[in-house]
């Protein structure tokens, strides 16, 4: 597992540029799936058949990661750039990023002032992203262009997946690399001989800008049931807005409710009881700072009964977000028992919920 992660996090993909965890994702499964199919959108639908009749279940992970993208390129060499996705302006600062040109990965750094100069600015001050500049290293724009940097070129942070502490790890993109090893590890582990339905496995693309991937993907499926698989931002630090109802390590989270939906009670119910009854550790969620792939999945057709199973995650969509890899376990072993102990679409109906 911890290598499927590490090897997932270190391949480029900011939204709109996945190709590279598509690519890498279809050669894996093509040939463990009774389907594999990649959308226009980019969207990998991979679909597996249980032994037995029963419900299709629709589970989504996103490929894409917050990144950047090359925007213009200045005489003295420095890069300007756009966000991909939801960043915080106060931490962009000195990090490290690669711009991904067309000869490959180029390390660079956005670019502060000395600190010697600090006393000259407005300390308070906090900069917009188009006040900021990506440095390559490059002496002029000619050395930008062969070094094959042009603008719509994709920037990611550049921090590898680096264990920390017993049982943690920090690195970029773990949202939701980590959702999409669990729907590879859930592929790949659950004995669908034991299996009622059917499992469509979305890797979704674009989640980050909107869910437009996987709102292309659920357009063209017809799911009895339907999860995400994604990070979650847990609240066990001590800012002051934080809450300690979400907390690294102890155990997968079980969604009730984000901004992008309010989940299927009978979804999250279900969740909750496999969760006991198979001892894996688990949390209940209410974030409303948060959307996910479900909020698109739920609208689709007349209507899907979704959940979410969420990776609790520390420091979201910057370069160096946190997980522990006991949590991560926990997501799979739960999405395992979902679909072995799924029996019939009836159990996800509104109404059967009315508890
Ligand atoms: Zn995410």
């Amino acid at each position: 597992m911890e290598k499927l992660i590490q090897e997932l996090i270190e391949l480029p993909g900011a939204c709109g540029q996945e190709h590279a965890v598509i690519r890498y994702l279809y050669d894996r499964l093509k040939d463990k799936a009774d389907e594999c199919y990649v959308n226009g959108l980019g969207d990998l639908i991979v679909t597996k058949k249980g032994a037995f009749d029963g419900p299709v279940l629709a589970v989504s992970a996103h490929t894409d990661e917050v990144g950047f993208i090359v925007k213009k390129i200045e005489k003295n060499g420095l890069i300007r750039f756009e966000k991909l996705g939801g960043h915080d302006d106060r931490i962009l600062l000195s990090q490290k990023v690669i711009v991904h040109g067309g000869k490959g990965p180029c390390p660079g750094v956005i670019g502060t002032i000395s600190a010697h100069m600090q006393k000259f600015d407005n300390p308070t001050l906090v900069r917009n992203h188009r006040e900021m500049y990506i440095d390559i290293g490059a002496e002029n724009a000619e050395e930008v262009k062969e070094m094959g940097v042009s603008a719509g070129d994709q920037i990611t942070w550049d921090t590898v997946f680096t264990r920390c502490g017993a049982n943690r790890a920090y690195g970029h993109a773990f949202d939701d690399r980590c959702g999409c090893a669990v729907l590879v590890k859930a592929i790949e582990n659950t004995d669908f001989s034991k299996v009622h339905g059917t499992l469509i496995g979305i890797f979704s693309t674009q989640e980050e800008v909107g869910l437009r991937g996987a709102t292309a993907a659920a357009a063209a499926i017809r799911p009895d049931v339907a999860l995400a698989v994604d990070t979650t931002a847990v609240s066990d630090t001590p800012e002051a807005m934080m809450d300690d109802t979400l907390a690294l390590g102890k155990g997968a989270g079980i969604k009730i409710m984000d901004f992008s939906l309010l989940a299927s009670r009978a979804v999250w119910t279900f969740m909750r009881q496999i969760a006991e009854e198979n001892n894996i550790p688990y949390q209940l969620e209410i974030f409303t700072g948060i959307g996910t792939d479900a909020g698109a999945l739920h609208q689709g057709n007349d209507g899907v009964p979704t959940g979410v199973i969420s990776v609790p995650s520390r420091y979201a969509h910057s370069s160096v977000e946190m997980i522990d890899m006991r949590d991560f376990d926990y997501c799979e072993k739960l999405l395992e028992a979902f679909l072995l102990n799924m029996r019939d679409k009836s159990q996800f109906s509104f109404l059967q919920s009315d508890l």
